[in-house]
């Protein structure tokens, strides 16, 4: 039953609510494996055995938001907040072009508007000195217009999860103030400007069910997103969600599956997150259909002051300038990083 499911959506690339949700719920360990060897069939038809690298700049960890999950929310007093400069961004980009990088990532907290001008100062620059790179931002929620000038300026990709897809579950995980109707409003203008649009979720969130998980499903579906990010919630010590347990990885791998047989095309990340719960969770996100890994190109000293989750990666494998290592693991399982810019379509 289940195995024909994944026949289905493998062939049609959809399924209706309640066989998504037999899915979800299936814990046939056979039928899993052949879920995962689906959707590691479609993503070698599309993109062959190479994973295309982004260089992730966390330019900020100051924000206006106080998400109840994230550990650079605005209400944590113990983090050591930094901005890196222009010149510190370019240096980065230099350093990660010399390692082979042809996507930049700038993330960061959502900064308020009167930084926009800023931003988009740091995107023409490196626009201007990297012509033959992408630029891909996550920078959190701004207005149409500021989506339009950076765009304009020379960001190619936006990511922006929508994190869940139900009001009730929106408001367990967000203070009063943000809104899910706005999130997803911007990501309609991202769609509309151009950008190549990465939408997603954490999966285990508090208070996350199968329902919810169904409805994010049936967005993504609709929306028809470029990038898919998912990885585990994992808890923050110092987030009022301390206490609650991570996310499950095997959740987060059936979804990858999913994800990559609903939408083969799709670039798909095997996340931080993961590998933060599992040694070898960057792997077993490839072999579940990612195809994108994301190292961190941030100057060193400053990678410890953007703790979005407790005890999260950044060193070996997920650092820029681990690229030999990762390679290495890489190549341990039958892939290799492309040094290609891995735009949506390219594969
Ligand atoms: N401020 C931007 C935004 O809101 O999109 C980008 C930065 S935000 C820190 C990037 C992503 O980190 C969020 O979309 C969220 O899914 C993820 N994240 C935050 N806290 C997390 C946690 N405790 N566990 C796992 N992922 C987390």
């Amino acid at each position: 039953m289940i195995v024909s499911l994944i026949e289905k959506l493998r062939q049609r690339h959809t399924l209706n609510v309640d066989e998504y949700k037999a899915l979800l719920l299936s814990q046939d360990a056979e039928a899993l494996k052949y879920l995962q060897e689906q959707a590691q069939e479609v993503t070698i038809e599309v993109f062959g055995n190479q994973v295309f690298i982004r260089g992730l700049i966390e330019i900020t960890n100051r924000c206006r938001n106080n998400c109840y999950y994230c550990g650079i929310r605005k209400g944590n007093q113990a983090v050591v907040r930094y901005e890196l400069t222009q010149e510190e961004i370019l240096a980065c980009c230099r350093k990660g072009y010399a390692l082979g990088f042809r996507t930049f990532v700038l993330q960061g907290g959502e900064t308020p508007d009167v930084k926009d001008d800023r931003i988009v100062g740091i995107v023409s620059a490196i626009r201007r000195e990297f012509p033959d790179c992408a630029i891909t931002l996550s920078l959190g929620e701004k207005s149409r217009e500021t989506y339009e000038r950076l765009f304009q300026a020379g960001a190619n990709r936006y990511l922006l999860r929508h994190e869940t897809h139900n009001e009730e579950h929106y408001r367990r995980l967000h203070p009063s103030g943000m809104s899910l109707r706005k999130r997803l409003q911007c990501l309609e203008w991202l769609k509309e400007i151009g950008y190549q649009t990465g939408t997603g979720i954490m999966v285990g969130s508090p208070g996350q069910s199968i329902d919810h998980l169904m409805e994010d499903i049936l967005f993504i579906e609709q929306f028809h997103p470029e990038m898919i990010g998912i990885g585990p919630f994992i808890p923050h010590h110092d987030t009022p969600f301390a206490t609650c347990s991570p996310g499950s990885v095997e959740m987060t791998l059936k979804l990858l599956s999913i994800f990559r047989l609903m939408h083969p095309k799709v670039l798909l990340p095997s996340t931080t997150a993961l590998s933060t719960l599992l040694p070898d969770g960057r792997e077993r996100g490839i072999l579940a259909g990612a195809n994108v890994v994301m190292p961190n190109l941030s100057p060193r000293e400053q990678r410890e002051n953007y703790t979005l989750y407790d005890n999260k990666a950044s060193l070996g494998a997920e650092a820029a300038e681990g690229l030999q290592l990762l390679e290495e693991k890489l190549a341990a399982i039958g892939y290799r990083i492309s040094k290609e810019r891995g735009d949506y379509g390219s594969g």
